[in-house]
């Protein structure tokens, strides 16, 4: 039986066990997927004893993406510009390292939003790890313009001159925003506490879709807000499902469908 993990402290809350069993299922791959919780000091050795017994691959959620990012002896393009890292695989002593959050998002907006994004104005709202991850993804689809807005607003200048060579990505304030944008993602943690971003109405067109990061608490106060200016919503819950599917896929070597697990996951989090 293969053995992987999702490491974070906390980590009693994820969804990943369970995502993860139901793709195995599906799949008839044998696999175990389990919770660990290690202390805040104590990752790179978790690693290390799962990776001696043969662990075959991890998921790494907070507070360690960054750590995983440094542990990794090799890293794939994408999680090397997150700077973080959400997904290991181990293979002859040695520690792969990917982030498949961006490519998680990509793929919800794309496939399950039917939203396109190339030739679109795309607006990244926050500049830490989920936006930093999903930089080089959305940029892959060609959009007209990726703009970055973040409350500091240095952070938020700082990205877009990293990932300039990759598309056409730059930064602005909040007051500096102008015209309508097709995808507004809201890579912020601003909803944590209910707080909304200071969004000038002309971003909202009634065809933009709002998409929120966040999922598990219903509506955040970005969606309500969105949602009464006319835009689409769609909060993070598709995101976490696809960003398990491409790490599945990653250790597997096969792509298991993900509706279903959403499905179920939506209606699990409505009770
Ligand atoms: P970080 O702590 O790295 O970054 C937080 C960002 O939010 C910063 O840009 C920060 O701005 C900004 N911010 C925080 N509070 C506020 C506020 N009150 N108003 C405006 N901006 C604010 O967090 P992450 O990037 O790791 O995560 C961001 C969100 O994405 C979280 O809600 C997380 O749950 C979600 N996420 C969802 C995933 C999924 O699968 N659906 C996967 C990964 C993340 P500043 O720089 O000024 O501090």
């Amino acid at each position: 039986m293969d053995e992987y993990v999702v490491i974070g402290n906390p980590i009693a809350h994820s969804k990943s066990p369970d995502i993860h069993a139901r793709f195995a299922a599906q799949t008839g791959q044998s696999m175990s997927y389990e919770r660990l919780l290690v202390p805040l000091h104590g990752f790179k050795a978790a690693v290390q004893v799962f990776q001696r017994r043969g662990g075959r691959g991890a998921n790494i959620t907070v507070p360690f993406k960054l750590e995983a990012h440094a542990l990794a002896d090799q890293l794939t393009e994408r999680a090397r510009l997150a700077g973080a890292v959400n997904t290991f695989k181990f293979e002859e002593g040695c520690i792969l390292g990917d982030n498949t959050d961006g490519a998680g998002l990509v793929t919800d907006i794309m496939v399950n939003a039917g939203q396109a994004l190339q030739g679109r104005r795309i607006l990244l709202l926050g500049a830490g790890g989920a936006s930093r991850g999903a930089l080089l993804p959305l940029l892959q689809q060609r959009p007209a313009e990726l703009v970055v807005v973040n409350r500091t607003a240095s952070r938020a200048e700082e990205l877009a001159t990293q990932f300039a060579a990759y598309g056409p990505v730059r930064s602005t304030t909040f007051a500096g925003l102008e015209g309508a944008f097709d995808v507004i993602v809201n890579a912020t943690s601003a909803s944590l506490s209910d707080d909304l971003p200071p969004l000038p109405p002309s971003v909202y067109g009634s065809e933009t879709l709002a998409y929120d990061m966040m999922y598990g608490r219903g509506p955040t106060v970005f969606m309500q807000s969105a949602q009464q200016h006319g835009a689409h919503v769609r909060d993070g819950l598709g995101m976490l499902v696809e960003q398990a599917a491409e790490a599945f896929q990653w250790w597997r070597g096969v792509r298991p469908a993900t509706a279903e697990v959403f499905a179920s996951l939506r209606q699990q989090l409505s009770q």
